[in-house]
C-alpha cells in the first residue's frame, strides 16, 4: 500500500509539473500569436532596462566667514536664514540623486558663540539651508572639524541629524566610525568615505580617535574592503588635503590618489586648497587587473567670503554612474561640471549668492539681474576663463551648459 501511495503521489506531482510547463508554454504561445495588440507587451518584455543611471552632485568647501553669518541674520525675526545663499544654484543640486559637499565649519550651537576664521562656529540654520537647497550629505572630516573641540563635533552631528542631513567623516563613537556610509539609489549602492590630513594642530583626544577620520592608508584600505563586503557598486572618497591656494596638486596628493584608486575607490573628490585643481584619470595595476579611477584634486570654495581670484569660484561636479545589471558592473559613464561664482555684494550690501557662471553672465548681458555690477561681470568672465582653462571643455570632465 505504502509503495503504491508513493507511486501515485509521484504521478500526481509529475502531472502537476507537466501542467505547469504546458500552461507556461501556452502563455508564451498566446503572447506570441495574439497579434498586434500584444506587440507592445512583447516589446516591454524585451526592452526591459539592462542599465540604471544615478547622478551624484558634489561641491567643494562650504565656508562661513563672519560677514556671511551676519548676512544670514534676519533683523525682523532675530533668527538666521541662509536659504538665499543657494537659491540660484539649487536647481542643479536638487536634480541629482545624491548631493554632497564639504562642511568646513562646526555647527556647535549658539552658546559656544558664532565665529568666523580662524576657529569657526556657524549657526545650525546653515544645515537647514543646505538641506533646503538639495544637499543630502556633508563630509565633516576637515581641518576645522575640531574648532570647538569634541563638544563641537558632537553638537554638529546632532544639528545635522536635526535637519535631516547625512554625514561622513566624524563620529560620536567607534560604532558610528566603523559604519560605512552607503546609499542605495535605484538599486545602485554608492559608498562615500571621507578623510582629512589633520585638525589644525588641535589635538584629538587620545582615547577618542573615532571623532574624526584622518588620512591613514590602513583605515582607507579597510573602509574600502568593508564597503565591498556590503556590496557597494561604486565608491567615492572625499579627501581633505593639498596646499592652500595652489592650483596644482602636490606630490602627496598624487601618490595617495594612485594608492586609493588601487584600493578600489572609483572617484576621489579633493578639497581644502580653496581653489580648483585639475582632474586626472588614474590607471593602477591591482589584483583584479588594471583599475581605473577619476580624481579631482581640489573642488575649491563652493561658498566663502574669500574674494581673491580663483578663491571665489568653483564648480558643481556631476557624476553619472551607470550599472549594467547583466554584467553586474558599475562604471562612471560621464562626469560633467557647472562653473560657479560667489557674488558677495549687491548694491553695496552683503549677499553671498552662489551663481552658475554661464547663466549669470547672460543675465547681466540681458539686464535680467540688476544686482550684478560691471565689476561682478568682469569677475564672472574671469572665473569662466579660469575654470574652463583649468578643466578643459571636453576632457575628462565635460563642461555642462546651463542655458537652454
Ligand atoms: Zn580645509
Amino acid at each position: 500500500m505504502e509503495k503504491r501511495n508513493i507511486f501515485l503521489s509521484f504521478i500526481v506531482i509529475l502531472g502537476l509539473l507537466a501542467g505547469f510547463h504546458l500552461s507556461q508554454e501556452g502563455r508564451l504561445q498566446a503572447l506570441l500569436f495574439q497579434g498586434r495588440e500584444n506587440q507592445e507587451l512583447e516589446e516591454t518584455m524585451i526592452t526591459e532596462p539592462r542599465t540604471s543611471l544615478v547622478t551624484v552632485a558634489a561641491v567643494g568647501d562650504i565656508m562661513m566667514h563672519s560677514p556671511q553669518i551676519n548676512a544670514g541674520y534676519q533683523q525682523s525675526t532675530g533668527e538666521y536664514n541662509f536659504d538665499h545663499f543657494f537659491k540660484e544654484i539649487k536647481p542643479y543640486l536638487i536634480s541629482a540623486d545624491l548631493t554632497l559637499g564639504n562642511l568646513e565649519v562646526p555647527l556647535a550651537g549658539k552658546d559656544r558663540q558664532y565665529t568666523g576664521y580662524p576657529r569657526f562656529n556657524s549657526p545650525s540654520e546653515l544645515a537647514a539651508a543646505l538641506k533646503n537647497s538639495g544637499f543630502d550629505l556633508v563630509t565633516t572630516a576637515n581641518n576645522h572639524a575640531l574648532d570647538r573641540g569634541e563638544a563641537g563635533v558632537l553638537a554638529t552631528l546632532d544639528n545635522l541629524d536635526k535637519y535631516g542631513l547625512k554625514y561622513v567623516g566624524t563620529a560620536r563613537n567607534d560604532e558610528e566610525k566603523n559604519r560605512i556610509f552607503l546609499e542605495e539609489i535605484k538599486g545602485i549602492k554608492i559608498a562615500v568615505l571621507a578623510y582629512t590630513y589633520g585638525t589644525n594642530g588641535i589635538p584629538i583626544p587620545k582615547d577618542k580617535p573615532y571623532l574624526i577620520n584622518l588620512i591613514d592608508e590602513n583605515l582607507i584600505q579597510n573602509d574600502v574592503r568593508k564597503a565591498k563586503e556590503l556590496k557597494a557598486d561604486f565608491i567615492i572618497a572625499c579627501i581633505h588635503w593639498g596646499n592652500e591656494y595652489q592650483r596644482q596638486p602636490n606630490d602627496f596628493q598624487k601618490e595617495l590618489a594612485a594608492k586609493v584608486i588601487g584600493y578600489g575607490v572609483d572617484v576621489i573628490i579633493g578639497s581644502h586648497p580653496h581653489v580648483l585643481q585639475p582632474a586626472e584619470k588614474i590607471f593602477v595595476n591591482s589584483e583584479e587587473g588594471i583599475r581605473e579611477g577619476l580624481v579631482i584634486y581640489s573642488m575649491g570654495n563652493f561658498i566663502s567670503n574669500q574674494k581673491e581670484r580663483y578663491r571665489d569660484s568653483s564648480i558643481v561636479l556631476i557624476l553619472e554612474i551607470e550599472k549594467d545589471w547583466q554584467a553586474n558592473q558599475t562604471v562612471l559613464r560621464n562626469a560633467v561640471y557647472i562653473p560657479t561664482w560667489v557674488q558677495r555684494l549687491a548694491h553695496g550690501k552683503p549677499v553671498y549668492r552662489v551663481l552658475p557662471v554661464e547663466k549669470a553672465i547672460k543675465d547681466y548681458e540681458q539686464r535680467k539681474d540688476q544686482s550684478l555690477s560691471s565689476s561682478d561681470y568682469q569677475k564672472l568672465k574671469q572665473a569662466w576663463e579660469d575654470i574652463t582653462g583649468l578643466l578643459g571643455e571636453d576632457d575628462l570632465i565635460k563642461l555642462k551648459t546651463v542655458i537652454q
